[in-house]
């Protein structure tokens, strides 16, 4: 068992997630990162085993992990997983609020946490101080480190590999992660209990998919902004609900798509630049986390809701989750609004159907092809034809994938005409999605 057969296992045959659990869990932190964030070994490997088993890359067994969680099967029809509770909320700490991507909630929760003394610090991703245009994953344990790593980071940082600066400290910690990485944390408590103990709170962000680098260097490129420049880069800047903004050394702040909103911005980036393999994941809402956290859009609903703007979704799935949204809520560090089943979002249900047909129809064509596949340890659904001509639509935009391709359809897409084709596109999903009516 080393780092040997990780790398043939799972990273060579293509089905590494980038999450850096590997890299967290190593106990002689022999494991590194290429540039594409790909891991790869720099110091000796002892031969522990625990890089492969706490992977998962290859295999994550969901039904296990259910009925470990909520003591039931996994359900690969659920949407959006199996949890208690939903809800709508922000933290009351107004400067908080306005920091985050949806509504600031993941932040003003850990920031309660550290408060209280329940946890000694969180995982969260922050900048690279040394080059303030890159992503770096952080061991925040104040208040004001945990605020600034606040926001949605649209692309791969292995921010798991932070773990191994826990191995020798004291917790409790929380940790911010996508399905991924939180798939990987929870194979971490049957391999290696010490260091999964003293993670007490999982956080899980929604996650459609994640971006290669390339995707928001490019936009600066075409921006006629080298990284150089930055001083600051966001994918939710420039106030709420944000976009691809810019600071520049100089001060001067600039919005990359003016005139598109950042979702819709995302929707392309995400076929252009979107990892090869969050193409087979089936885990839209992070559904083994304690807290799945989503964007909240009040402009799909009707009252009350539409009145909440800059909030966060919430999936409170364990009673790890309910007892901190209960007491952050008892002690005013957040307001929450329930949201009733027949009133969860169509935007988000969308999204979840999307990405588990696309995953499951990947997983299959791959299946028939000899190609690898991740294994969760559940039958695939089947595909109807409909599901089907969807999915070979979304496959067609792999059509422009490449360096070259990518970086016109990123210059069209943040020029004017990308602005003219955008109003084209929300009108056919007015039309043809009816998001409208919640
Ligand atoms: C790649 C990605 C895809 C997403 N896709 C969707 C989607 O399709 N639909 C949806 O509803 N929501 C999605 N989200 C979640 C959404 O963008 C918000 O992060 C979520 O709603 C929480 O908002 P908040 O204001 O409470 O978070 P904040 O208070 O801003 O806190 C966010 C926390 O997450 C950490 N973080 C940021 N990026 C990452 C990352 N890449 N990996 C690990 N930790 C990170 C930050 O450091 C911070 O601690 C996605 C997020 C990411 C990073």
């Amino acid at each position: 068992m080393s780092f040997k057969l990780l790398h043939y296992d799972v990273i060579e045959p293509g089905l590494c997630a980038r999450c850096g659990v590997c890299a967290g869990v190593c106990p002689t932190k022999a494991i590194g990162f290429d540039c594409r964030s790909y891991p790869r070994l720099v110091g000796k490997c002892t031969n522990c085993g625990y890089c492969n088993h706490s992977c998962p890359g290859a295999e994550v067994d969901f039904n296990a992990l259910s009925k470990e969680l909520f003591g039931r099967n996994y359900d690969p029809h659920s949407l959006l997983g199996t949890q208690e509770q939903m809800f709508v909320g922000y933290p009351t700490d107004e400067a908080i609020r306005r920091e985050g991507a949806s509504g600031g909630l993941t932040t003003g929760l850990l920031a309660y946490l550290l408060k209280t003394d329940r946890i000694k610090g969180a995982v969260v991703i922050g900048h690279d101080p040394d080059k303030p245009w890159q992503f770096k994953s952080v061991l925040a344990t104040s208040r004001e480190q945990i605020v600034s790593a606040a926001k949605s980071k649209y692309c791969i940082v292995p921010s798991m590999s932070v773990l191994a600066d826990l191995h020798k400290k004291e917790g409790p910690f929380a940790v911010v992660g996508l399905p991924c990485q939180v798939h990987g944390l929870r194979k971490i408590a049957a391999v290696y209990p010490k260091l999964a103990n003293k993670i007490k709170y999982i956080f899980g962000l929604y996650c459609h998919y994640n971006m290669e680098k390339d995707a928001y260097l490019n936009a600066l490129k075409t921006s006629g902004i080298a990284p150089g420049q930055v001083a600051q880069f966001q994918f939710r800047g420039g106030g709420w609900p944000g976009g691809f903004w810019a600071k520049l050394a100089d001060g001067t702040e600039k919005m990359l798509h003016p005139s598109i909103l950042y979702k819709d911005v995302m929707s392309i980036m995400l076929r252009l630049y979107g990892a090869e393999r969050c193409f087979m994941c089936t885990d839209a809402a992070n559904d083994f986390a304690d807290l799945g956290m989503g964007d909240f859009w009040a402009t799909d609903y009707k009252k009350p809701f539409s009145e909440l703007t800059s909030c966060t979704l919430v999936s409170q799935r364990t009673a790890t989750g309910r007892d901190l949204l209960n007491s952050a809520v008892d002690d005013g560090a957040v307001k929450l609004y329930e949201l009733p089943a027949e009133r969860y979002s169509k935007r988000i249900l969308n999204y979840c159907h999307e990405k588990k047909i696309e995953g499951h129809a990947n997983l299959r064509r791959r299946r028939a092809k000899s190609l690898p596949v991740p294994d969760y340890h559940y039958d695939l659904p089947a595909i109807n034809v409909r599901q089907r001509l969807t999915v070979e639509f979304y496959r067609s935009t792999r059509l422009l994938r490449g360096p070259r391709r990518q970086r016109v359809a990123t210059h069209i897409l943040f020029s004017p005409l990308g602005s003219i084709l955008n109003q084209i596109n929300q009108l056919r999903k007015k039309l043809f999605l009816g998001l409208e009516g919640n």
